[in-house]
């Protein structure tokens, strides 16, 4: 159910294990051939989708637009809070749901930056109310969800995967946008490929987007097929879906 379309005693009168699900993305620049809200447009399609199967197990919150995009502020359009203006208010929204008295929360994100800020803020959100024993504070980013056939080697599947995980505006971004609207997406069958992987591969290196990428994009999205994109958009719908019935289903008391 949809936080959005309940009355303030439909929502009181719910279960406080029901798990909250709070979805976060980005509006941040994706290259020459898709849209500045495409991290917002496709994890709400992977929301939406979930929902066929486990819209009763979870309270849905509205998608947060409003991401950690600063390593993409030198491409214009791209919209960005300042990090710790966005962790104050991502911690913020889960204090009013902790505040409601909801035990079970699960951040789903659809944007790489988010990742090491989501992480933060609900370890903080822990440690502050420690003594909250039935607590259950999770985070997902949504494409790693599921069993991709590219990742099992599944012999049904005759699409001729190049990526194995996500880029930016990349094959599996391009191939979803695809499936989700052609007319979404520009020309993108002649952009050479960019490298997924950083030289120092043991190592963690800061970058802005034009460290790795002239033209905005990692990885390589003339691959990108709407098959591919159906593939992707069912895989991680799935997993979502299996996630949150999970959580719903979890005793509080299993680590
Ligand atoms: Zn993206």
């Amino acid at each position: 159910m949809d936080l959005f379309d309940l009355t303030s005693s439909q929502v009181d009168s719910l279960s406080r294990d029901l798990p909250v699900v709070l979805p976060v993305a980005a509006i941040e620049q994706h290259a020459s051939h898709l849209p500045l809200a495409t991290d917002s447009i496709l994890l709400n399609e992977v929301v939406q989708r979930s929902k066929r199967s486990c819209s009763e197990h979870a309270l849905f919150l509205p998608l947060m637009w409003l991401g950690n995009s600063h390593h993409h502020l030198d491409f214009c359009g791209t919209l960005s809070a300042p990090p710790r203006v966005w962790m104050d208010l991502l911690s913020g929204l889960i204090d009013n749901m902790l505040h409601h008295g909801f035990n079970r929360l699960l951040v789903i994100n659809g944007h790489g930056g988010n990742c090491v800020p989501i992480s933060q803020v609900l370890f903080e959100q822990r440690q502050k109310n420690r003594d909250r024993e039935e607590l259950m504070l999770l985070s997902a980013t949504y494409w790693t969800l599921g069993d991709l056939p590219c990742n099992n080697n599944d012999p049904s599947d005759h699409n001729e995967w190049v990526q194995h995980e996500m880029g930016h505006a990349c094959e599996w971004e391009t191939s979803m946008m695809l499936a989700i609207s052609t007319n979404k997406v520009g020309d993108y069958l002649d952009l050479p490929d960019v490298p997924m992987k950083p030289s120092y591969e043991r190592a963690e290196r800061a970058w802005v987007t034009q460290d790795r990428s002239e033209n905005g994009y990692i990885g390589s999205p003339r691959h990108a097929t709407e098959a591919k994109g159906e593939v992707l958009l069912d895989t991680f719908s799935n997993g979502l879906a299996e996630l949150i019935i999970q959580i719903s289903e979890r005793e509080m008391t299993t680590w």
